[in-house]
């Protein structure tokens, strides 16, 4: 019999504790003459580590296993302009979200510049997202290009480059196909058995969810209250109004109309790794449990999955993308500059290719939205607004990049005939 899947309450009780706690003890708070902010941290970053330490390894070992399995070309190239239409598709679909809902509450329009209380940045903090721009500067999408074909698949390895380390894997996966059958099969064994390992390992540190979970999430409730999000009340709502219609209405209804199986079913299943998004604002961290998820407790397969999830992860930013485009129109609001339809365009457009461009790390956005605000030529030191709060809509976009991602895979795998995703058994496995 195989084992039981735990419900990941103690996560969420984790996550509300968290914030309560965060909230109540604030940034000071010290025990024993010790800084229970720099305890959290410590041990936030210690879970962090753990969870980014199995990202290489596991994803290196899953695309490899996957793709040596095709060894197909039409099939690959199938299942890639399958993947990339989605991704482009369900980008598109959040950005055009996003726009509605900051044309229709207007978040910028009437907002008081002169309010001493909003959260401004300091110039420091502008300047020092300005400076990281430098190298993404109107280079985004080349940056990215640039990425793909390292010089040196070592030192890809070394600093964890995932596009670099994707196609390399692609490449080698496909090699393996292609050598003498004995030799073939050693190899995909190897990798097999690497793979496997790091699903334990995984699961090993999966574990610790609830207590890495509740130093990340007091951490941030410690220096980031809920009181400051009140000053940028309405440019919060548009963009969680923005996120939550994308992720329990548009992505449902296309699990349900297009991937044929029940949405709910899906949110059960990805539970951990939405958790885990949530909580460290890093897809990136993230990628173990949320491959765990899709292929363990979602049922898809690991030829689907080994490509989807991880080329998701480093490209499909569709939560981060809406934020971008909301994020712009509310600047341009706020200065109270009008945006023509061409604008517009040309906003829907940047958060489209600057997203393609965002890592999976905490804030990555924020440098996107700076490109967005050089690019069209409004006021840059206006992502002062909303630099204090951007943490916690990190949080939201993530666990919406996330899920996106994991869609993704399931609709590929529904088009490829797979007939056991979240079917009852597999979703059954988890539920009892
Ligand atoms: N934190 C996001 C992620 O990891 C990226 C962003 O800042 O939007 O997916």
């Amino acid at each position: 019999m195989r084992k039981k899947h735990k419900r990941p309450w103690g996560v969420f009780v984790a996550i509300v504790l968290a914030a309560i706690f965060g909230t109540w003890a604030g940034k000071d708070a010290t025990i024993f003459g010790i800084s229970l902010y720099s305890v959290f941290d410590v041990l936030g970053t210690v879970f962090l580590n753990a969870l980014r330490l199995v990202v290489v390894p596991l994803v290196a070992s899953s695309i490899i296993t996957g793709i040596a399995r095709m060894g197909n070309e039409s099939e690959f190239g199938r299942l890639g302009a399958k993947t990339f239409a989605f991704y482009i598709g369900t980008s598109l679909l959040a950005i055009f979200i996003g726009l509605f809902f900051v044309n229709l509450i207007q978040p910028g329009v009437g907002f008081n510049m002169a309010d001493g209380s909003r959260p401004m940045a300091t110039s420091d903090q502008v300047a020092a997202i300005g400076a990281k721009i430098a190298s993404h500067d109107g280079q985004a999408i080349v940056n990215v290009l640039l990425q793909i074909v390292p010089l040196n698949i070592i030192d890809a390895f070394g600093k964890g480059q995932m596009l670099g380390i994707i196609f390399f894997c692609l490449l080698f996966g496909f090699a393996i196909s292609k050598i003498e059958s004995s030799t073939s099969s050693i190899l995909q064994g190897f990798f097999q058995g690497v793979f496997q390992a790091m699903i334990r390992v995984t699961h090993v540190i999966m574990r610790f969810l609830p207590y890495g979970v509740f130093c990340l999430i007091a951490k941030v409730f410690m220096t980031t209250g809920l009181g400051s999000l009140s000053s940028v009340a309405l440019f919060t709502l548009t963009v969680l109004i923005g996120l939550g219609t994308f992720l329990f209405i548009g992505l449902p209804l296309l699990l349900k109309f297009v991937g044929r199986v029940k949405p709910i079913r899906h949110f059960k299943a990805m539970a951990p790794a939405l958790v885990t998004a949530f909580s460290t604002s890093s897809s990136s961290a993230t990628l173990p449990i949320t491959i765990d998820c899709v292929e363990k407790r979602a049922g898809v397969s690991n030829r689907i999955c080994s490509l989807v999830v991880p080329l998701g992860t480093s490209i499909n930013m569709s939560g981060s993308a809406l934020y971008e485009c909301v994020a712009a129109m509310f600047i341009a609001q706020v200065y109270g500059i009008e945006i023509s339809f061409v604008t517009q365009f040309l906003i829907v457009l940047m958060s489209l290719v600057t997203s393609i461009g965002v890592a999976g790390i905490p804030s990555a956005s924020l440098v996107a939205v700076l490109v967005i605000l050089k690019v069209i030529g409004l006021p840059e030191e206006g992502i002062g607004f909303f630099i204090a709060v951007d943490r916690l809509l990190d949080m939201c976009r993530t666990t919406v990049n996330v899920f996106s991602d994991s869609c993704c895979a399931v609709l590929v795998a529904r088009s490829e005939g797979e007939k056991g995703v979240l079917s009852k058994e597999i979703v059954s496995d988890f539920d009892a």
